[in-house]
């Protein structure tokens, strides 16, 4: 079997747990969240961004380009239109990604645990490869529902998209909604 490439930290576009105070890797995190639109500023506004629970189980989307920060409040919003798919959108199971399920984040596959709260991770290059479990970056790989399917959820659910939810200001942006199954 070829060995596997390994790439250095930065071109992870690692983000340290510190980033978002140890909580999980999300959108509800991020600062391209445009809370009140319930949408990203990189895609356009068709996506819906809801954390939601299907059998019980919540999920909660997030993508390759998170970084720690809060979500923007603006009334006056700019979307850029890329590709959900090239920047990795899916609704991760549970609270957001990271490393090794700190705080209930879907952990990585990638990640080899050493002891404690620490770790290794596989594809990065064997001089700088110490993560944490709170930590994340582009290439994390664990369970998730891809962001079609929580669409999908989300137009069934009990709230659907018509009602946009935080742009009422019905809802906080984060609110776990209930699917319909
Ligand atoms: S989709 Fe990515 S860039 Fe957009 S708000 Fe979520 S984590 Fe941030
Ligand atoms: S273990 Fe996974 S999430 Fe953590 S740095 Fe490596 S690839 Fe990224």
């Amino acid at each position: 079997m070829a060995d596997l490439v390994k790439i250095e930290r930065w071109g992870l576009l690692f983000v340290g747990g510190k980033d978002t105070n140890g909580q999980p890797k999300s959108c509800f995190n991020c600062p391209h969240l445009l809370a009140k639109q319930e949408a990203c500023a990189y895609m356009n506004p068709s996506i819906i961004f809801r954390r939601l629970t299907h059998h019980g189980q919540v999920y909660t989307p997030v993508c390759g380009y998170q970084i720690g920060g809060l979500p923007t409040v603006t009334d006056n919003p700019v979307f850029m239109g890329k590709n959900p798919d090239e920047l990795g959108l899916e609704w991760a199971k549970g609270t957001g990604t990271n490393c090794y399920g700190y705080e209930g984040g879907a952990p990585c596959e990638r990640f080899i645990h050493t002891e404690g709260e620490d770790g290794i991770c596989a594809i990065m290059i064997e001089d700088d490869n110490k993560v944490d479990s709170d930590d994340c970056c582009a290439a994390h790989k664990g369970p998730s529902m891809t962001w079609q399917d929580a669409q999908k959820q989300i137009e069934d659910s009990a709230w659907p998209p018509k009602y946009r939810a935080v742009a009422t200001g019905a809802l906080p942006a984060g609110t776990v909604l209930k699917c319909a199954n």
